[in-house]
């Protein structure tokens, strides 16, 4: 299980993030909303262990991101996608994949470059491990972001806004992928203004507003009249949105 539990992060004197509470079992997607400065990406960045806690405790299978003898185990249970691709521009898709399974996993080279392949072509990219990530359109360098995250065989798939840099062509390649992860069991803390995707593959969505979960709810019931009646900002929200 992936828990947060009272979490405040202050920048200077800026409260962002105060008091999530957040649990995940295992094979759940719990999508998180809310709008632009909420406190997404600080959420994800608390969990992958990038920013230290003000107050509060986050685990991922009781291994407690604070403290580091615990982090290198937490960091094997999760893996991130970001926003913009960051993949490494001088290394091929290949060895993007690999470089974490046979740094961080001391994996063989075969299998890590096997399991890379297998994934690659999971995502329609199976021609492309020789590829640098400048000859790729910006949907196949989410994909292969994808990838290299599933490389990791993360327990937990932490999903930071990875279609918002796409056009709507590109945007629907990788909503593929990831529909079909959810299918599939694969846990997700999927952090999106896809609202209409969230609805399809979550079985909770949260709101994040100022840095408080407003709701947490399963997902039917998140998109009941009453949520929008007593919460005007979600209401106003889901307006925008679609
Ligand atoms: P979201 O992902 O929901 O758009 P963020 O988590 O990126 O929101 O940001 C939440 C708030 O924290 C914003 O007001 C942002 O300006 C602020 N913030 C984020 N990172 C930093 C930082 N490193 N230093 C200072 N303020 C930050
Ligand atoms: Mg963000």
């Amino acid at each position: 299980m992936l828990k947060v539990e009272k979490v405040c992060k202050d920048f200077g004197a800026h409260r962002v993030l105060d008091g999530v509470d957040l649990a995940i079992e295992p094979g759940q997607v719990v999508s998180v909303l809310g709008s632009s400065g909420s406190g997404k990406s600080t959420l994800i960045r608390c969990i992958n262990g990038l920013e230290r806690l003000d107050a509060g405790r986050i685990t991922i299978d009781d291994f407690d991101v604070s403290r580091p003898r615990d982090l290198v185990e937490a960091r094997k249970r999760s893996a991130t996608v970001f926003q913009l691709f960051n993949l490494y521009p001088h290394l091929t898709v290949l060895q993007n994949i690999t470089l974490a399974p046979l740094e961080v996993l001391r994996q063989a080279r075969a299998e890590a470059e096997h399991r890379a392949i297998v994934l690659l072509e999971q995502v329609g990219m199976g021609d492309k491990a020789g590829a640098f990530p400048a000859q790729l359109s910006g949907g196949q360098r989410q994909r292969v972001g994808i990838c290299r995250a599933l490389a990791m065989n993360p327990r937990y798939l932490l999903l930071d806004e990875v279609t918002s840099a796409l056009d709507p062509e590109m945007t629907a390649e990788v909503l593929t992928i990831l529909a079909k992860l959810a299918r599939t069991g694969t846990t997700m803390l999927f952090v999106t203004h896809e609202v209409e995707f969230a609805r399809r593959i979550s079985d909770r969505i949260v709101f994040l507003e100022h840095g408080r979960l407003l709701v947490d709810l399963p997902t039917e019931a998140f998109f009941a009249p009453e949520v929008g009646r007593d919460h005007p900002r979600i209401a106003q929200f889901l307006s925008k949105m679609r």
